[in-house]
């Protein structure tokens, strides 16, 4: 335990500065659990993490056919051997005493176990019943961004051109389809600018309501290692909360929440107003920038102070700062995407890389981040929105092209609207359009908003549910049918994290009871609805994960998401691999954009954009109008107020989101001791002024209402912006007496009971940022304290107030320095 650190208390680690542009040092993190030494593991089996989406290479240690440990990968170029709290002791979760082991079905009311042929049986049986009576619009199916690619890509075969539904979304809804949709707005295509490497060449990070310090904490230690190295950035911060980002920014900008396209709309101005804009870049690989210039003339930063309410000052000094930078890398999280405006703010970091032309070389980069660990293959398979490997639903050679590739008719692929999102599908089964929702790895009945209007929706006797999930969830207790399912360990696929690098992950132990990977499960599924392809063969010919990846290589071959020069063998051994990685580019490829941007041109863009204030797509005949050429497209975006504004009834702006020692709905942070400990209940974060004319102190417990519903949580007096009010939104039933949701007169503890059915128009996020809220004190705290970390963005206003959060013994992780990276210097790399 010498060199062991308390990894809870002290949660990304000790520091190996080094300076701009050197190779960021190895550092080997392990966690083996109470009782085994290194030398007690019988075999590592190499994986990378499912609990954020940074793609963090580790491998996994197994005792006696057990999970009994992680460490990570000194040769990966993602982590280079660091592994965060989640990472170290998230996988105990895997072996939790309720994890679910045989197939539920509801009998009488009841769900009881059953065998798998009665389960699936069940499931193909109203499949077909439904297809026969109603056709493939009332079957919807809903994921997630913690399946592996190989699942995805046969869900998307199954779900488009098997049942030949246009309803097919993932969770990643409400993480990263803003990413996706910035993407394909500015660019004409999803798919990451950036690298993480970027982190190393940069003298400025930008960070737009990006938490990396809790979402991406291996990136943050990255980037505290710079900071403590030779030449290290300077960081500009926008986020209403004081997170550890903010608390080591150069300037750190809290702008009122939902007022960001007011604050990067100025960003913008004083860029042009000082001319720091590259108009070589800009002529030669964008259209646009007219309209742009028009559009944020008059966004002076004393204008977006009154809206933002952060000094105009402080906005000119941020200006300055990203207007000087000679690399840029800024990075977009939820603070953006799941706020008002969050496409047309997206876009906008995007705008400022291209009047800047600050793209495409080392350190100058946009992360238009995800939160997922598989976010990007759910959108590349075509399982989240699109169609696979980034094809365009409006163009009929892209779907005759996917149709070939599947060898079905074109006709069989529904092409005839945007694929449905989440919020839609929802709504059709509240309508009673849909009849059958197949729900995988995702925990809606906590995730999704307006929670009461969810739970009513799950409950109606006429929606056939279908649950796949680890555990009895929140929206497992309302199923018809469960599927126990295999999660990471357990089987293997490969995940691409947030800049395109993919990884293979490899079984390690059996999974428990008759639990089966979701890759099986829906191949289960197609055999017994036997889809056939033109030829009558077999519409999935695929029986386990290498041949899936294969049949996925095909469908990607000469997409910008192209895996052809990748395999399983190739994956095992060294680093994760980023695409496209092709015959040409086996090494993969650290940047999109090196050169121009390739596929904007209108025979090739995934869309063709669509407007930022109404959503409505544009058509071919338009978008080849304004971008005949296939450039990047400067899209410009006026300010407008949130549609939930502070009232006398609820005078407070309400935030949910995430902290650093949880995942999601908790079904597996909240099955892990050390992750538990750290925050074990919800609370509410309230600034010391509005505590102070409330009346309310540390630990009180209170009331949070808005128009929706309300919680009850204890108040941690925080140096949160005035007028805001954060909640996490981790916290739901499943370890409650109820299970699902508020039983009777109980108090809800969901943040999602408040939360507005209201959405992005041209992304479809939901908004969680923006609600209207009132606090009411319930009781007094009588010296209790919120159980909220004090390590995080959540710390209390008065540092020492409150117990600090520790993990003790059982958090101790070891380190030790790993042998230097091995880096492999590419073209134009300093
Ligand atoms: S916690 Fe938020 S950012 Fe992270 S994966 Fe979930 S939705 Fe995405």
């Amino acid at each position: 335990m010498g060199n062991a650190v308390d990894r809870i208390a002290r949660p990304w680690g000790d520091r190996s500065p080094y300076g701009r542009h050197e190779p960021w040092p190895a550092r080997v993190d392990t966690y083996l659990t109470d009782g085994v030494e290194p030398g007690s593991v019988q075999k590592w089996v190499q994986s990378a993490s499912i609990l954020h989406s940074d793609g963090d290479a580790m491998d996994i240690a197994v005792v006696d056919g057990r999970m009994a440990g992680v460490r990570g990968r000194a040769v990966d170029r993602v982590n280079r051997g660091r592994l965060g709290p989640k990472d170290l002791f998230g996988w105990q979760a895997n072996a939790a005493a309720d994890r679910l082991t045989r197939p539920l079905v509801r009998r009488d009311g009841r769900l009881t176990e059953t065998d798998w042929d009665t389960a699936m049986e069940l499931v193909a049986a109203r499949s077909r019943e439904l297809l026969k009576e109603r056709g493939p619009g009332a079957i919807g199916f809903y994921t997630t961004g913690q399946l592996f690619l190989e699942e995805y890509y046969t869900l998307a075969v199954l779900a488009r051109a098997g049942i030949g539904t246009n309803h097919l979304d993932g969770n990643t809804r409400l993480c990263t389809s803003t990413a996706a949709e910035a993407l394909k707005q500015s660019f004409g295509c999803d798919g990451q600018p950036g690298s993480y490497d970027d982190f190393d060449h940069a003298d400025v990070i930008a960070l737009f309501g990006h938490n990396l310090a809790e979402t991406q904490d291996v990136q943050w230690m990255r980037v505290l290692d710079r900071l403590e190295g030779a030449d290290p950035p300077r960081l500009v911060c926008v986020d209403p909360r004081p997170t550890r980002v903010a608390r080591h920014a150069t300037v750190h900008l809290a702008p009122r929440v939902g007022t960001n396209v007011a604050l990067l709309n100025a960003l913008l101005h004083e860029t042009i107003r000082h001319d720091r804009v590259d108009h070589d870049f800009v002529a030669a690989h964008t259209v646009g920038f007219d309209e742009l210039a028009e559009r944020v003339a008059g966004c002076t930063p004393e204008w977006a102070a009154r809206i933002c309410d952060v000094p105009a000052a402080r906005i000119a000094e941020a200006a300055e700062i990203l207007g000087t930078a000679d690399a840029l890398l800024s990075t977009v999280l939820q603070g953006v995407y799941q706020s008002h405006q969050a496409t047309a703010a997206a876009v906008q970091v995007n705008n400022l890389h291209l009047i800047r032309g600050m793209l495409g070389r080392p350190g100058a980069g946009v992360l238009q981040m995800n939160g997922q660990p598989t976010a990007q293959n759910t959108r590349e398979c075509g399982a989240n929105g699109d169609l696979p490997g980034f094809r365009n639903w409006q163009n009929d050679a892209h779907v005759a092209d996917l149709a070939r590739v599947w060898n079905v008719e074109p006709s069989r692929i529904p092409h005839y609207a945007p694929p449905t999102h989440a919020m839609q599908m929802v709504r059709y089964a509240e309508q009673g359009s849909i009849r059958m929702m197949w729900i995988s790895g995702t925990n809606p009945a906590v995730s999704l908003p307006d929670l009461a209007r969810i739970r009513s929706v799950l409950r109606q006797e006429r929606l056939f549910t279908v649950v796949q999930d680890l555990y009895l969830t929140e929206t497992a207790r309302l199923a018809d049918v469960v599927l126990p399912a295999a999660t990471w360990g357990e089987k293997t696929g490969t995940l691409t994290n947030a800049d395109r690098t993919v990884h293979l992950s490899e079984k390690a132990v059996e999974p428990p009871g008759e639990a089966r990977s979701d890759l099986d499960i829906f191949l289960d599924y197609a055999r017994r609805m036997d889809f056939r392809d033109k030829d009558g063969e077999p519409l999935i010919g695929w029986r386990d994960p290498r041949a899936a990846f294969e049949a996925w290589q095909r469908c990607s071959a000469g997409r910008p998401c192209d895996y052809t020069g990748l395999s399983y063998d190739r994956l095992r051994g060294g680093s994760g691999i980023q695409w496209p990685c092709t015959e040409q580019a086996p090494e993969g490829t650290e940047r999109l954009y090196t050169d121009r941007v390739t596929w904007a041109h209108p025979d090739v863009c995934e869309s063709y954009g669509k407007d930022l204030e109404t959503g409505a797509t544009s058509s071919a005949v338009e978008y080849r109008s304004l971008n005949p050429d296939g450039k990047a497209v400067l899209r410009a975006a006026a300010y407008v107020p949130p549609h939930e504004m502070p009232s006398e009834r609820y005078p407070f702006q309400l935030s949910t989101g995430r902290t650093l020692y949880h995942f999601h709905t908790r079904t597996k942070t909240g099955r892990t001791p050390q992750l538990d400990r750290a925050a074990p209940e919800v609370w509410v974060e309230v600034c010391g002024a509005d505590a102070s004319r409330l009346e309310l102190v540390e630990g009180d417990l209170v009331t949070v209402t808005t128009a929706r519903g309300s919680l009850q949580a204890r108040v941690r007096v925080s140096d949160i912006r005035p007028g805001l009010l954060f909640v996490p939104f981790h916290y739901g039933y499943w370890d409650t007496k109820e299970g699902n949701g508020p039983g009777g007169d109980e108090p809800g503890r969901a943040a999602n009971e408040t939360t507005v059915t209201d959405w992005d128009p041209a992304s479809k996020q939901p908004l969680f940022k923006t609600a209207a809220a009132a606090v009411t004190l319930v009781a007094r705290g009588h010296s209790a304290c919120a159980p909220a970390p004090t390590t995080t963005a959540s710390a209390p206003a008065v540092t020492g107030s409150v117990p600090a959060t520790a993990g003790g013994r059982a958090a101790y992780a070891s380190r030790e320095p790993g042998q230097p990276a091995r880096v492999v210097p590419r073209k134009g790399t300093p």
